[in-house]
Formats: structure tokens, C-alpha cells, sequence
């Protein structure tokens, strides 16, 4: 893998889509899915006429049927399905699974080497140093025809794919990225990032939100940890055995210098840049900050001082999508460029007024909006991905994306549907309101609580001062101010109800105590999320997860004033 092949695969997108979809259609012409709609033909042009696009639910007993075994396998895919992929998103309230076949895997390990070859352009002298990586496994489970389903991350860390990596640059041991309890693992993902510190030259996670748990488990664990490094000895509730062995081995024996060290950082009042403090080496942080973990962006920042955060590549378990080949831009500016050898993909324009066109990869349009429709190896056809994306540009001749949205996490009390881009944008109002009072927003997460007359927006809040040992202290004013400037940055259609004819009341911002969005996401990984994958969600409807938040509310506060209609509130 060089950075040839990216030029070569985007300079000939439209060639390299074409034999995609051949490859697919003809492997799959006889399965009993793509039979009804094509009769055996592999054309391109009845594909696009005769094949439906479709939902989970619509595809939902094909998959099920694979699942269940006992059946010939080609019901959906031609190739043999070797396993399943749990996803975070859900249907009818259960996780989605989705088939897949070593294509998956391949494709992973190519994209991995990617975006490593286009980091390593970008930034100078950091091919030989380290990365802390914080991955997770999660014990897969089988279905009834005997087949492994796992999330994305488990599957491919525990495929030979991984095994036999062609580099390894991870502080960590296989044993401990392997280590199937969670909390062991990020222990001694810390511990050994710790005592390999100087050659530690960045820090990685799938999702911002695991890094952020890291740290967060680091300010509560690293008295444990110094006297672990002091005495050369892993402490005794680290029981997986080879986990504990492979770590023992890193630590070397005692060393008390590094001890100090670690714990005069640690000790200081602020935890401003403790990354870069800890691990002076490290020139970046590699984790997606896009979509829905935009939230996590100030926190980084502040833990790393502005380390440049990498957002590397945008994928599913539906398929993987593409990288980013700028590495370097701020995170607001982040793009992917589509692969075309993962898949075969359409777009739906998801502009207003659309009329339910569909062109190819190539033909999308720059500035237009569509939702991805994705034709795999593994059994999906034309498959509505539920991501909205917007095309920023072309790299030769493969677009380029920004993530928008996941279209189903929207907030609406009456008519108005209010996006996740919408929550995020005004959330980063509200933090501008926070700002000078030294006080961080660790975690969040809404709901329309329809509960009420007019109904009203939630928002779950969990703050905490910069200064590690301070308290905080709600200043009331400030927060109902963080209310106001949040209905004053929602559509136009919110603010119009809000006012006139009242149906929809007054925000709410509820307080949570310390620690509850670890509790939520303990809750969620109880339910099935898989740690590495898990991502708070922006809008909660599960009535359990709601009880997690309810039980911690500290304190309350409500705009005490309707939003101005018409104009934009401009920032
Ligand atoms: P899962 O199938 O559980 O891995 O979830 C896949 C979903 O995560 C995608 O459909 C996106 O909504 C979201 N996602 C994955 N990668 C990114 C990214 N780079 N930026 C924003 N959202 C992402």
C-alpha cells in the first residue's frame, strides 16, 4: 500500500464503480433476493430500474434468515457470509446486525495502512514513534448457524487480519487490546502508555468519546497506576492472566523516577494539557470528531492544548466509506474521500424539493446534500444509510464529504424538526455563554419531554470545573442564559411556535451530577453498545436511559424568555 494507489483508485472513480457493480451483481445474480427483482441478469441499467431502495426493515428477514441458518446461504449474497456486524444503530428498538465476509476485513486493513501513509506525510518523524491506542473488544456472541457477531472494531481485532498487521506501533500488548474486560484493558492501555511515555507520539481512539472516557478513567486511577510503575508490580485486580503477564513485562521492574514524575503532573490543580505534559512526544490525536462527537472537540483541546485532532475516515458496518486526505484541517473543515473499491455507491439527493433523484459517485453535485446508498459484497443493495452528507469538493475525480447528520436523531415537540446539526450548533452557543465561568461541559444529551404542556426540550448537562479540585458552582443567571441562546439559535419554525402561539414551552437544562454519563454509557454497554463503538447519543428515547439521568439531576434551569422570530441571531 503507497499513496500511488490512492491517486490511481481516485483518478479512475467512475471505471473502478462500474466493475464494482458488475463484480456484485453477477456474483449475487442468483441469490433469492436479487433473482426477483434482475432474473439472473447483471446488467447495470435494470439494476437501476428494478431494484428497490430500501430500509433495515425492509431487507430485515434476509438477514435474519442468514442468521438463523439452515437455508442455502446464497439467500442474499453470492460469496459465503462468515459473520455478522452489530451496529449502533437500531430498528424496532433492537441492535441492527449485518453480514459480512472477509471483503470487510480486507478493506479495513487497507484503509488502516491509508490513512497511516497519509498521517505520515502530513506530519513529520512519527513513523517510528508509538501510538496509545484505546481499542476495545467485546465477547462475540453466534448466531444459531453458528456465525460470529461482534461490532466492527471486535470483529477485525480478532481476525488474523489484525494478528498479522504488517507494523505494530501500539504501546499496548495484543493481550491487552484483547483483554474482553473493558476495565482491565483501559488500565493497562494507560499503564503501558505511561511507562513507554517517551516514545509515545500520539494517542488514538475509533470515536472522541472513548478518548475522553480515557482520561476521565486516568484522573481516577493514576495514584494506582504511579504506585504500580514504583513498585513494578500490576496490581491484583488486573486477573486476565495474560493480559496481566504481557503487562508485567512492559513495566520492566520498579521505577520510582518515572513514579514522580507522573504524579507531579497528575497532582497539579489543572489538567490543562495533561496530554502533552504525560506524553510530551505526542504530535496528534487520531479520533473522529465529526458527526455527533463534535461535542467532545473543547474537552480535547483542552486536555491536549490544541493538538492537531485527526478525524482519519468515516465507515459503518454497512460498509467502510473513505478517509480523510487532510489530516491537518481544523475539525469543522473535515472531508472524506469516498473509496470507490469498497463498495458500490449511489446518492439520494436529500436537498428540499428533492424529487427522489439518485446518481452515481461521480455525479454528485458540489454543495448538494445526499443520503449514501450503499450496494455491498456482503448482501446490501441500494441500501438508505440514514447519514446525511454534503459534498465539499473532488479529490481527482472522488468527491469529497462532510458529515452532516445521522437523519433519525432529530428533536420535535409540534412541526418542527430540529437536526442534530441544529442541537450541536447550539450547544456551541451555549459554551460561549459557560466560557468565562471555568466550567467545561463533560457530557450531554436531550429529549422532547412531551410530558409537559406546551411540551419543552430537555437538555441533560453534566459540568465540571477546569480546575480539577474545584466544585461547581451553578451560577443561575448564566445558565438560564445557556437556555435563551440555544432557542435563539434553533429554525425559525421553533422559535415561531415558541412565541406565538406557545406549543412548545420554555427550554430546560438540567444539571447532572458527576459521573452520569458514565453511568448512561455502562447502561447502554449493559444493553449491547459495544465500548469502542459507543457514542452518547445526542437525543435519548429509551425510557430506561432516561431513568439513569432522572436519578442524577442536581439542578434545573428554564429560559425566561421567548427567542426573537425572523431574524438570525447572529454570533
Ligand atoms: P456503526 O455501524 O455502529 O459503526 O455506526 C456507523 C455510523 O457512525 C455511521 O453511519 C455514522 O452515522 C457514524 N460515523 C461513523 N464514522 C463517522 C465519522 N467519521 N464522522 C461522523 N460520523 C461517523
Amino acid at each position: 500500500m503507497s499513496l500511488k494507489d490512492l491517486e490511481e483508485l481516485t483518478s479512475n472513480a467512475k471505471q473502478i464503480q462500474d466493475d464494482v457493480l458488475k463484480e456484485i451483481l453477477t456474483l449475487n445474480a442468483n441469490t433469492e433476493y436479487l433473482h426477483r427483482f434482475l432474473h439472473g441478469s447483471s446488467d447495470k441499467e435494470l439494476f437501476k430500474k428494478n431494484v428497490p431502495v430500501v430500509s433495515y426493515d425492509d431487507v430485515k428477514s434476509y438477514i435474519e434468515r442468514t442468521a438463523n441458518g439452515g437455508e442455502p446461504s446464497d439467500v442474499i449474497s453470492g460469496k459465503p457470509i462468515t459473520g455478522f456486524f452489530l451496529s449502533s444503530g437500531t430498528s424496532g428498538g433492537k441492535q441492527k446486525i449485518f453480514p459480512i465476509n472477509n471483503k470487510f476485513f480486507e478493506d479495513m486493513t487497507f484503509i488502516f495502512a491509508l490513512r497511516s501513509q497519509i498521517i505520515f506525510r502530513h506530519i513529520k518523524d512519527v513513523q517510528e514513534g508509538k501510538a496509545i491506542t484505546f481499542f476495545f473488544v467485546k465477547p462475540q456472541s453466534t448466531t444459531p448457524s453458528g456465525l460470529p457477531v461482534s461490532n466492527m472494531l471486535t470483529g477485525f481485532l480478532m481476525s488474523d487480519y489484525f494478528k498479522n498487521r504488517p507494523s505494530n506501533r501500539f504501546t499496548s500488548p495484543d493481550e491487552v487490546t484483547l483483554c474482553q474486560e473493558n476495565k482491565q484493558a483501559m488500565y493497562c492501555h494507560l499503564l503501558c502508555g505511561l511507562v513507554q511515555r517517551d516514545e509515545v507520539v500520539s494517542l488514538a481512539a475509533a470515536f472522541a468519546s472513548s478518548l475522553v472516557g480515557a482520561i476521565t478513567f486516568l484522573e481516577n486511577y493514576w495514584k494506582e497506576m504511579c504506585s504500580n510503575i514504583r513498585s513494578g508490580h500490576v496490581s491484583e485486580w488486573i486477573s486476565d492472566l495474560s493480559c496481566r503477564d504481557s503487562v508485567s513485562i512492559i513495566l520492566g521492574g520498579p521505577n520510582s523516577e518515572l513514579a514522580e514524575l507522573i504524579e507531579e503532573e497528575c497532582k497539579k490543580k489543572s489538567w490543562k494539557g495533561i496530554i502533552t505534559r504525560l506524553w510530551p512526544k505526542t504530535k496528534f490525536i487520531q479520533t473522529v470528531v465529526t458527526g455527533q462527537n463534535a461535542q467532545y472537540i473543547p474537552i480535547l483541546e483542552f486536555y491536549s492544548n490544541k493538538l492537531p485532532l485527526i478525524s482519519t475516515a468515516y465507515g459503518s458496518s454497512e460498509t467502510i466509506f473513505g478517509v480523510n486526505v487532510n489530516p491537518l484541517c481544523k475539525p469543522e473543515d473535515v472531508s472524506y474521500t469516498f473509496m470507490p473499491t469498497m463498495s458500490y455507491f449511489e446518492f439520494l439527493l436529500a436537498d428540499e424539493g428533492n424529487n427522489g433523484e439518485i446518481v452515481d459517485l461521480v455525479n454528485v453535485k458540489l454543495g448538494s446534500y445526499y443520503e449514501p446508498l450503499v450496494t455491498n459484497y456482503s448482501g446490501l443493495h441500494r441500501y438508505r444509510m440514514g447519514d446525511i452528507l454534503q459534498v465539499t469538493g473532488f479529490y481527482n475525480s472522488a468527491p469529497q464529504f462532510r458529515f452532516v447528520h445521522r437523519k433519525s436523531a432529530v428533536l420535535s415537540v409540534s412541526v418542527e424538526m430540529t437536526t442534530e446539526e441544529d442541537i450541536l450548533k447550539a450547544l456551541n452557543h451555549a459554551k460561549l455563554v459557560l466560557k468565562p465561568s471555568h466550567l467545561i461541559l463533560m457530557g450531554f444529551t436531550c429529549y422532547a419531554d412531551i410530558s409537559t404542556h406546551p411540551a419543552h426540550y430537555v437538555f441533560y448537562w453534566e459540568l465540571k470545573a477546569t480546575n480539577i479540585n474545584d466544585t461547581v458552582k451553578l451560577d443561575e443567571k448564566m445558565l438560564v442564559d445557556c437556555c435563551c441562546v440555544m432557542e435563539e439559535s434553533f429554525c425559525s419554525l421553533y422559535r415561531e411556535f415558541r412565541k406565538k402561539n406557545g406549543s412548545i414551552g420554555a427550554l430546560e437544562i438540567r444539571v447532572v451530577a458527576q459521573g452520569t454519563f458514565d453511568s448512561l454509557m455502562e447502561f447502554f454497554i449493559s444493553q449491547g453498545a459495544s465500548v469502542s463503538q459507543y457514542k452518547t447519543p445526542i437525543c435519548i428515547n429509551s425510557s430506561e436511559a432516561l431513568a439513569v439521568l432522572e436519578k442524577s439531576v442536581i439542578a434545573h434551569f428554564f429560559s425566561d424568555k421567548s427567542p426573537p422570530v425572523g431574524s438570525k441571531i447572529q454570533y
